[in-house]
């Protein structure tokens, strides 16, 4: 069983533990600082999303992947094309990795993408990939859920600070092996499609973009919570794949993670990944972003 405590109200939760050591007297003058934004959102390169809209006008339909319930699928997404990832038939929650298809070592990287963009993505926001590379793996083009913002218990949907249900945690928790978390499908799915083992795969599998969960830290305790997915069918998040990609998508076995995950418990439904291609010449004018210049030499 995955974690079922419902939150009523965020408010009324207390630490269980009390603070060790007084506080000093100016402790109440340090606390009252004003944050500063770590990575203030002019300091990356704009994205002009009037010109990905235009690209996206003349885009078709020409594939499209059924990933079942409490199962992943992968889908390749040539550079300069876009994928739309779709709720259908009920609402359900994805777990999304990525990697470059000509080197899959290089893949998401969910902690600079939350250090950067916050701790849950939208419309313009970016998915990076890991060290060396740090550079767009994807722009998000789209999403139907932007109306839903931020929520009065501080969720939001579209998060990057989960990591993925797999079955190490729920053994830690539970003493059970469930074989259909997220972890496990998409280790399941890549293995499938890059025709490698179980054991060559798994270490490729990575933090995750939740699509479609519903998430946030409780205001109090700072407690990482989730709720029912807002997400009905027919909503949908676009991407433009900034550079050639793999694309792995994994429907939850917590469905729309109201209650439970890393079980059969929850009612799960299918999600769909559709390949919308703007044409060959206009994705061969699509400039692919450059890895880091960064040159590595770590000042030895
Ligand atoms: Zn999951």
């Amino acid at each position: 069983m995955g974690n079922s405590a419902q939150i009523q109200d965020p408010e009324t939760i207390v630490k269980l533990s009390q603070p060790q050591h007084t506080r000093p007297a100016d402790g109440a003058d340090r606390k009252s600082v004003a944050p500063v934004i770590c990575y203030p959102p002019e300091t990356l390169q704009p994205v002009d999303l009037d010109a990905l809209a235009a690209l996206r006008a003349n885009a078709h339909r020409t594939a499209e992947v059924v990933v079942p319930p409490r199962d992943a699928a992968c889908l390749d997404v040539p550079a300069g094309a876009f994928f739309r990832i779709l709720s259908v038939e009920g609402p359900q929650v994805g777990d999304l990795n990525l990697w470059s298809s000509a080197d899959p070592s290089e893949h998401f990287y969910s902690g600079k993408t939350r250090a950067l963009h916050g701790t849950h993505l939208s419309t313009g926001d970016r998915m990076w990939s890991r060290f060396p590379n740090l550079r767009p793996m994807t722009t998000i083009t789209d999403d139907s859920l932007d109306w839903y913002g931020f929520d009065a218990f501080g969720g939001s949907v579209h998060d990057v600070i989960g990591t993925r249900c797999d079955p190490y945690t729920g053994r830690l928790l539970s003493g059970d092996d469930y074989h259909h978390c997220c972890h496990s499908n998409l280790t399941r799915a890549f293995a499938a499609h890059r025709g490698l083992s179980l054991t060559e795969a798994e270490p490729l599998v990575h933090d995750v973009l939740n699509v479609f969960m519903c998430t946030g830290f409780t205001r109090n305790t700072g407690q990482y919570f989730m709720k029912a997915s807002p997400v009905r069918p027919g909503d949908y998040l676009e991407f433009m794949a900034e550079i050639d990609l793999t694309v792995g998508l994994s429907a939850c076995p917590g469905g729309d993670c109201s209650a439970s995950h890393s079980s059969d418990a929850a009612s799960c439904h299918p999600l769909v990944i559709e390949l919308w291609d703007p044409g060959e010449a206009a994705r061969a004018a699509h400039q692919q972003p450059a890895p880091s210049a960064y040159d590595r030499s770590h000042g030895a």
